[in-house]
């Protein structure tokens, strides 16, 4: 696979880059720009270099299915031109928008462009079929490219028009495509977690957050790779009242009970679960909060991982030589349910000498709000990519059609 300093001869050429944008919004503004850094060093690469540069992303989900209103509304809602200035400011020089995905406003903003500019393209979502990957779209946008550049990590498990019809239309005709700087050290770093060297054992994952049917796979991959996985947030549940436990009203997912046994019974006491829960009366608006034991009563949810299991936790972390962590232990938004993410933030903080990984949109931005970024050996910016890299064994469409 080639990286983007060993693409040749790129001054002048149009170099379409695939970035990856997608940043959280507020009122209609850019809440945390991390994306958009982690960008930087490889577009100011390509306009060193003199290339023509042109970036796509997507931004938000736009569902094509949907009446058209609602897919108007939501079109509007992830317009990507509010990026434009952003990185304007944090590149030092101009970067033009073009609202359109396609057609003569799409082709004649891709000729204006000249040696060492930067052009961004209209959210690629706005196109039905950039999730299906549609040939015709990748054609029309390949048609403007002379190299590809891949850096959008986040992006690399989904093989879509801007992140595989691209590059595999470039390939067949010859033309060169490449990794970019973020791609790079990512893989670099994830591998570390998928090929595990005997020196970083005990390898401890630490998993949490909402959804068990989203994580499912990774966890039976984790299990053939790690010593042990906490287990904790929403996803507990789970495991708790498959195991027998009353959960109360916690979040659970009754079609995925089999499972969770089995998964359990298989680990043979690999699988760490919460014995305490912080619990409230209503996820928002509550008025009782307190701290229970392994049974949630009726009436009350979980929020968050108990004083005791935070110590359980961090008691397994300190003996750890490598970590990967996905999904904050309760709902750090609300300021009463931020201690069990703040506890594994710190007893990773205490770890010497280990090898530490964080990946996942919400654990990113809750290590990141605490201000533990530092403390941890890598941040990952893509959730859903790092975990597939484990899932499949460190394979990504969006990379290996790079090579
Ligand atoms: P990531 O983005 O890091 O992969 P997820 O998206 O899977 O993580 O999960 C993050 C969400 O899980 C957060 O919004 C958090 O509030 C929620 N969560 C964690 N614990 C609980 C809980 N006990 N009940 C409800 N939601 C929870
Ligand atoms: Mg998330």
């Amino acid at each position: 696979m080639l990286n983007v300093d060993q693409l040749k001869n790129i001054k002048g050429k149009v170099v379409v880059c695939r970035v990856d944008f997608n940043v959280p919004l507020k009122d209609g503004a850019i809440r945390d720009d991390n994306r958009v850094r982690a960008a930087l060093p490889t577009i100011q690469k390509l306009v060193k270099e003199g290339a023509r540069v042109v970036l796509f992303s997507h931004l938000g989900k736009v569902k094509h299915k949907e009446a058209p209103e609602v897919v108007e509304a939501q079109k509007a809602k992830n317009n990507l031109a509010v990026v434009a200035p952003r990185l304007g400011e944090l590149l030092g020089q101009k970067v033009a928008f073009c609202p359109e995905t396609r057609g003569d406003a799409f082709v004649n903003a891709v000729k204006a462009l000249k040696d060492g500019e930067v052009l961004l393209i209209q959210n690629t979502r706005y196109e039905k079929g950039e999730e299906k990957n549609d040939p015709e779209l990748a054609k029309i946008w390949a048609s403007v490219a002379d190299a590809y550049v891949m850096d959008a990590f986040g992006s690399a498990h989904r093989a879509h028009a801007s992140t595989y019809g691209i590059p595999e239309i470039l390939k067949a005709e010859g033309k060169p495509v490449a990794c970019g700087y973020l791609v790079e050290k990512e893989i670099a770093n994830l591998m570390r977690c998928v090929d595990v060297k005997d020196s970083d054992r005990p390898y401890v994952a630490i998993l949490g957050g909402l959804k068990v049917s989203d994580k499912i796979k990774v966890i039976d991959s984790l299990l053939k790779k790690c010593d042990k996985i906490l287990i904790g947030g929403a996803m507990a549940y789970t495991f708790k009242k498959a195991l027998g436990y009353e959960i109360g009203s916690s979040p659970v997912e009754d079609d995925q009970l089999d499972y969770a046994r089995n998964c359990f019974k298989e680990a043979n006491g690999r699988i760490v679960l919460p014995v305490d829960s912080v619990v409230t009366d209503a996820f928002e608006g509550w008025t009782k909060k307190e701290v229970v034991g392994d049974n949630v009563p009726a009436g009350y949810q979980g929020m968050d991982i108990g004083p005791k299991t935070a110590e359980l936790f961090a008691s397994e972390i300190a003996k750890a030589k490598m970590i990967f962590w996905n999904g904050p232990m309760g709902v750090f938004e609300q300021k009463d349910f931020q201690n069990g993410t703040v506890a594994i933030c710190k007893a990773v903080a205490g770890l010497k000498g280990a090898f530490s990984v964080c990946g996942g949109g919400d654990s990113a931005a809750a290590i990141k709000e605490f201000g533990y970024k530092e403390s941890f050996s890598h941040v990952s910016t893509g959730g859903g990519a790092s975990l597939e890299m484990i899932e499949n064994d460190g394979h990504l469409p969006g990379v290996d059609i790079l090579k």
